[in-house]
């Protein structure tokens, strides 16, 4: 039993890029390390059967690459990377082969640290964390500060927070309405704050469950899930899934701003956020507003607890108020603005 390294691409921007092979079925698993300017290179591990090798290259260099914006722009002092395993979750798996995947983790001396992502478990990680420490996002059992969605979604609403005074010149949540796309872990929690902090929350979501328990529990309104984004509301807050916001849904939407927890929240991140900026929407970039999730799980390696984790979810306020400053005063869109900084602070190593 044990890993077999096939080969190490060398690719530009990258400072490691390593393919192997683990577990009995000899899946392909390929680790990206995108930059360590700033720390070790931290990222999920991503199982999915992608269709050959080259479509898993290029999703973990892409992840990877947007992990060192993420720590950069969260301000913690980690690095970018991401593993991909070409498998089958629900077919593919075995103790064995998480085994060996967490030794060829262990092999690379804590460049890069692994954690779940999807396709993968909580259970997952802990086979890893028998072969290696450089594992994070653990249970509470286990050590790990758990289930990151409350920090998320408390990060959220500073985010929120600091999108409403940029656009309204004041940060209160009472009395503003919001429309929440999708009502899991982040989701929920959000509408949860939001509607105890006074604001009129709509609410859409595919399982009607979870409509009806915001309905009973929180005071939510819901909406056809068709409709969410293009309600007359001050802010849409995608919970769900990615490329929502896109040249279609674009031109019907109502809100002034979108800020919500979901990765990858713009279908083509350039085009989308020009023409968000041109219709006057204020956009607060997907992976700063949604990193208090990084915050919390960082807090296992460094130190800080979940309830650290939330008070220290605060700085993604400060970040999308610098963010909306860079981009007014160098007439770039935020999304650009949010890439520039978390960059800048990458080159400077600190
Ligand atoms: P989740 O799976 O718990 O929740 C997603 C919810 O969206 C589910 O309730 C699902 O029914 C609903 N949904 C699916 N399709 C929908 C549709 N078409 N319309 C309305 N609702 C729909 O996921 P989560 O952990 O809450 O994460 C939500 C988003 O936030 C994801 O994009 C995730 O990548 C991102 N994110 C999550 C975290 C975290 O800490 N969990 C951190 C960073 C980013």
């Amino acid at each position: 039993m044990g890993f077999e390294i096939i080969e190490e691409k060398k690719v530009d921007g990258y400072e490691k890029v390593v393919v192997a092979k683990v577990g009995p079925k000899k899946l392909k698993v390929i680790v990206a390390i995108h930059n360590t300017n700033l720390g070790p290179a931290l990222g999920g591990v991503r199982m999915y059967p992608y269709e050959n090798e080259e479509k898993a290259l290029t999703d973990a260099l892409r992840l990877a690459r947007g992990m060192s914006h993420k720590a950069s722009a969260a301000g913690v002092s980690f690095g970018g990377g991401k593993a991909v395993i070409i498998g089958n979750p629900s077919k593919d798996k075995s103790p064995e082969m998480w085994r060996d995947f967490g030794k060829f983790v262990d092999s690379l001396n804590g460049k890069y640290i692994t954690a779940e992502d999807v396709g993968t478990s909580l259970e997952d990680m802990s086979m890893v964390a028998v072969e290696t420490k450089y594992v994070t996002g653990l249970s509470e059992l286990e050590g790990g500060n758990g289930d990151p969605s409350p920090v998320t979604a408390c990060g959220v609403v500073w985010g929120i927070r600091a999108a409403l005074k940029t656009v309204f010149g004041s940060d209160k949540i009472r009395g503003k309405k919001f429309a929440v796309q999708g009502l899991g872990k982040v989701g929920y929690s959000l509408a949860k704050n939001l509607a105890e902090k006074g604001a009129i929350v709509y609410v859409a979501d595919i399982s009607e469950d979870r409509v009806q328990q915001s309905e009973k529990e929180l005071g939510a309104i819901p909406l056809d899930v068709n409709e969410i984004l293009f309600a007359d509301v001050d802010v849409i807050s995608p919970c769900a899934l990615g490329a929502v916001i896109n040249n279609e849904t674009i031109p019907k939407l109502k809100a002034k701003i979108i800020a919500g927890a979901a990765n990858n929240q713009l279908a083509d991140e350039n085009k989308d956020s020009k023409l968000l900026e041109k219709k006057g929407i204020f956009y607060a970039p997907d992976f700063v507003i949604n990193s208090g999730g990084l915050i919390c799980v960082v807090g296992e390696i460094s130190g800080y607890d979940k309830a650290e984790s939330m008070k220290r979810s605060k700085s993604v306020y400060d970040t999308i108020l610098k963010i909306a400053k860079i981009g007014k005063k160098e007439n770039i869109t935020t999304a650009q603005a949010a890439i520039k900084l978390a960059e800048a602070r990458i080159h400077k190593g600190k």
